[in-house]
């Protein structure tokens, strides 16, 4: 019996491939299609409903309801059976469909004589594009063999309308090919752009669905299966001992590639004629429906797996690489699921703007996109399914939006806004030399923040006094193994020649927590914030750190040098980290290299610890930075990369505020330099509120100097300390409100 239905499934798959290469408009080809389905599966009614708009299903072609109806009958999603199977994504199949749960009657189909129901979702890879459904008048539920058949010629159909093959009549066909869609994601780079899709890994077009030969489109699929096997051991083994997570996604990899249950899966869905591409495809379209259902994280990491491997998978049947020869358009907006620093770097400034369906604000990938001031917007869930390459795609930086193939109205909008933030951007250059004083006569120093050699350029064209934090960990991030010294010390004297005569202050590796070099032992930590990182690790591991050191001091080949630690707690942790350098120095001494003519030594105050300690560590201290990113989520207990709780405290809060003029306070005191480079000091309000209590030096991204500095010349600091200071007095604690009245009532 099985084999009748599989012989018959793949004769009704065949003749519908012939009914696709026809010559014939789109309405044609579907009422010949439905009329195929009807014929073979002998049922008397067959429909397809397709999406009109994302929550409008219509229907576009009946064979045995009323013909009138086509491309009349509208329902919503989730209304009726045929929007419930639509909503769920799941099989709906009853023998006594008014008896169904949901039932709703169609007066102008007559379809009030049909009994038996049976409708299937038609979807690719997780898009939702109608419901294909049979019905006949006998009351019978359909065998788990024809529903199967049938789930198998919607996949079929599913890629017929993806390839356009309907493409000319019926405008909810029309629709879905130019439909806009916005995506709401997060901010982890600001600013806007405009430009095409880019797909970092374009989709695999699989064209060859149907197939004759069984016995041939197996031994294919398990001849790619083979190969892919190969290659993840080889992959498994190339992996450095202690990658351990790297390492666990492997061998997860490989026990898929390994699964009996998804080859079977397969297998069957060759039988029943589809070609091998076609069947992983079917496969990982239903693991992509699973995904979006699944609320446990790991599970859904889990059919992320598989997701992936069903793509390489797809790509050693078809001969699909990544590099389809499509030529890179002129302004590219890359969009992919998620993409490593490297990759990230070795496209460069060419990118316009970065839409990532996964990451974070503290990703790797999105420190490289901040500090080539490349717009991203993360957590853009499912664009890499709707987005095809030179699709025409607007990034909104500000709001953390993403439209895609935008429609005139968003595009016109989106358009003043850019010509907004260009008038802006020429109001700052116009100020580049002009120093950043305060109506009240006040002077603020402004540095840039920067990590890449690319960065240096921003120095002069920001008009910054200098680079008040050189996050060094960005040379350690993109490599896969240890940079050594030479190449290192190579590095920071570029840096410091592009610099010229205007400082720049280094810290130290700042490694752990989200930041994990690919070849050092990744140890497991259950709270990596508040674990082994930054000088924790350097003072345990003293040989990376004694080799940063010394390429610092041979990179400022006798120059002025400023080193800074990061993550200091206690002052023993600084003074330890202050004798490895008093020891390099030494040993530079004795090897007859220059020394620098003058060398601070800083500490990045990043724990509220080291806010009391004695006031012999801030007399010995050259400078201290607060690295306010870590200092507020300590302050706070809310996790810098935890959506969740990420934004749930304000930096104007006035408790955190008066903590900082604590240290502010403390530093005047014992006559220590003081300034603040976490992400906060380059918003313009958090910068003017930091800079009216005392913290005259702040550090920000190069693009951020500009709005600063703007703002600074515009108020009286002075009048806003007292003002601040009177709210904090009367108990006021949103700051924010503060400010922004005061700005209102002075008209800035
Ligand atoms: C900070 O914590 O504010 C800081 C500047 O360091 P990072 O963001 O690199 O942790
Ligand atoms: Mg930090």
């Amino acid at each position: 019996m099985a084999q009748r239905s599989e012989s018959e499934s793949r004769k009704l798959l065949g003749r519908l491939r012939d009914t696709m290469a026809e010559e014939a408009a789109g309405q044609e080809r579907l009422d010949k299609i439905t009329h195929l389905i009807a014929d073979s599966m002998k049922t008397e009614v067959c429909s397809i409903y397709l999406f009109r708009d994302p929550s409008t299903l219509e229907l576009c072609a009946t064979e045995g309801l009323n013909p009138e109806a086509v491309h009349k009958t509208r329902m919503n999603l989730g209304e009726g059976l045929v929007g419930r199977v639509a909503e769920r994504n799941n099989v709906i199949n009853t023998a006594i469909a008014p008896e169904e749960k949901g039932f709703r009657y169609m007066p102008e189909t007559g379809e009030e004589i049909y009994s038996s129901f049976l409708g299937v979702p038609v979807q690719r890879l997780g898009q939702r594009l109608g419901v294909l459904v049979v019905q006949s008048k006998d009351p019978r539920k359909y065998t788990d063999d024809e529903v199967y058949g049938l789930e198998v010629v919607a996949m079929v159909l599913a890629e017929m309308t993806e390839l356009g093959a309907f493409v000319g009549e019926g405008a909810a066909l029309r629709a879905r090919h130019k439909e806009a869609i916005m995506f709401r994601g997060s901010v982890a780079q600001d600013g806007a752009a405009s430009g095409q899709v880019w797909l970092h890994e374009p989709r695999v077009v699989v064209t060859n669905l149907v197939s004759e030969d069984p016995v041939i489109e197996k031994r294919r699929l398990n001849d790619a299966l083979d190969q892919l096997r190969v290659g993840i051991d080889k992959m498994l083994s190339s992996v450095s001992r202690g990658a351990s997570e790297q390492k666990e996604v492997m061998e997860t990899y490989r026990m898929f590639a390994h699964s009996r249950g998804w080859l079977r899966r397969m297998e069957t869905d060759i039988d029943k004629g589809l070609s091998a591409e076609a069947a992983v495809e079917k496969e990982q379209s239903e693991a992509r429906a699973r995904m979006s259902l699944a609320s446990d994280l790991y599970i859904r990491d889990r059919l992320h797996d598989l997701d992936d491997l069903s793509n390489r998978l797809l790509r050693l049947l078809t001969g699909q690489g990544n590099n389809t020869g499509a030529e890179m358009p002129k302004r590219p907006i890359l969009v992919a699921s998620n993409i490593g620093p490297a990759e990230l770097l070795d496209y460069g400034r060419k990118l316009k703007g970065i839409a990532l369906e996964e990451g974070s604000v503290g990703s790797h990938a999105a420190i490289i996109a901040r500090a080539l001031a490349i717009p991203l917007i993360i957590h853009a869930e499912n664009i890499t399914t709707e987005a095809l390459n030179g699709d025409h795609i607007l990034i909104d930086g500000d709001q953390g939006i993403v439209h895609l193939r935008p429609d005139e109205s968003v595009q016109s909008a989106f358009k003043d806004k850019m010509a907004m933030a260009t008038q802006a951007q020429e109001r700052y250059q116009a100020i580049r030399h002009e120093e950043a004083v305060s109506l009240c006569n006040r002077y603020v120093r402004l540095m840039m923040n920067a990590g890449l050699m690319a960065d240096l350029p921003s120095l002069k064209d920001s008009g910054a006094k200098g680079v008040g934090l050189f996050r060094t960990e960005l040379q350690f991030l993109v490599r896969n193994q240890m940079p050594r010294r030479s190449e290192l010390s190579s590095i920071y004297g570029r840096v410091m020649d592009a610099a010229e005569n205007l400082p720049v202050i280094f810290r130290t590796l700042d490694i752990g927590s989200d930041k994990v070099l690919p070849y050092m032992k990744n140890v497991a930590e259950p709270n990596p914030a508040l674990g082994w990182r930054a000088i924790r690790v350097g003072l345990d591991k003293p040989g990376v750190l004694r080799m940063q050191l010394q390429a610092l001091l041979r990179g400022a080949n006798g120059r002025k040098l400023s080193i800074m630690f990061p993550f200091v707690s206690i002052p023993e942790e600084f003074f330890a980290a202050k004798d490895e350098l008093a020891k390099a120095v030494a040993r530079e001494k004795r090897l007859g290299h220059p020394i620098p003519e003058k060398l601070k030594v800083g500490a990045m105050l990043e724990t509220p610890a080291l806010a009391y300690a004695p006031d012999s560590f801030f007399k010995e201290v050259d400078f201290i930075s607060i690295g306010g990113n870590d200092l507020k989520q300590f302050f706070f207990a809310a996790d810098r990369e935890n959506e969740l709780v990420r934004q749930r405290y304000d930096v104007l809060n006035s408790s955190y505020i008066a903590f900082l003029k604590h240290i502010k306070d403390r530093c005047e005191t014992t006559d220590t330099t003081l300034s603040y480079c976490g992400e906060d000091a380059g918003r313009p309000l958090e910068a003017l509120c930091l800079t009216a209590i005392g913290i005259t030096t702040l550090s920000m991204r190069a693009a951020s100097i500009g709005p600063v500095k703007h703002l600074i010349r515009k108020t009286n600091l002075g009048a806003l300390e007292c003002i601040i200071a009177n709210a904090c007095e009367n108990g006021d604690t949103d700051l924010r409100q503060v400010i922004n009245d005061y700005l209102e009532d002075t008209a800035v």
